[in-house]
C-alpha cells in the first residue's frame, strides 16, 4: 500500500487488492484469533495542501476462537468508510521515502485497533459445563469469567 506522491499530484489514487496478514505482521498477535486471510481495501488517497487524505473501505476476516467455549469462529472486521489524514508538514508529521508514502502502518493500526478484545461466539455464550474452565470457574469462587480472565491478560499485554 504505497503511494508515489509525484503521481498523486496530478491526480487521486486508488488503491486496490490485497494485503496479506504477513505483510500487515498481525498473523499471531494474540492467542485467541488468527488472521489467516488477506485484507481487502480500496482506497483513494487525495492530496491536500499540508498532507494526504486517505479514504476507502478495509475488510478482513479473523479466525477467533471463543474465549469461553474455545469454539472457533469467524469475525468479520470492516471499516467502511474509513478515513486517515497523514501530514506532511509539522510535527508527527510522515516523512515520504523517495516520495513515496507507504500507508501499511497506519492501516494496521486501525485494523488492530477494531480487534475483538475477547472474542465470544456469541454475546450469550456460558461456556461448555463441565469442562476444566467450567470447573475452574466454579471452584475460584470468585465470579471470574473467562473473559474478564483474557481481558486481564489484555491489559497485561498492554502494560508491557
Ligand atoms: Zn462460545
Amino acid at each position: 500500500m504505497v503511494v508515489n506522491l509525484r503521481h498523486l499530484e496530478a491526480r487521486n489514487i486508488r488503491l486496490e487488492g490485497k494485503v496479506s496478514a504477513a505483510e500487515l505482521d498481525i498473523e499471531s498477535l494474540d492467542e485467541v484469533i488468527q488472521v489467516t486471510q488477506p485484507l481487502e481495501h480500496d482506497l483513494e488517497v487525495q492530496q491536500l495542501e499540508d498532507g494526504l487524505l486517505v479514504q476507502g473501505s478495509l475488510l478482513l476476516y479473523l479466525e477467533c476462537h471463543c474465549v469461553r467455549c474455545l469454539k472457533p469462529f469467524q469475525h468479520r472486521l470492516e471499516l467502511d468508510g474509513w478515513a486517515c489524514h497523514l501530514p506532511l508538514e509539522g510535527e508527527d508529521c510522515v516523512v515520504p521515502v523517495n516520495d513515496c508514502v507507504d500507508l501499511t502502518p497506519y492501516v494496521r493500526e486501525d485494523i488492530l485497533l477494531e480487534f475483538p478484545r475477547h472474542p465470544l461466539c456469541d454475546p450469550e455464550c456460558r461456556g461448555l459445563p463441565g469442562t476444566s474452565i467450567g470447573k475452574s470457574q466454579k471452584s475460584s469462587g470468585s465470579g471470574q469469567t473467562g473473559a474478564d480472565l483474557s481481558a486481564w491478560a489484555e491489559l497485561n499485554k498492554l502494560k508491557l
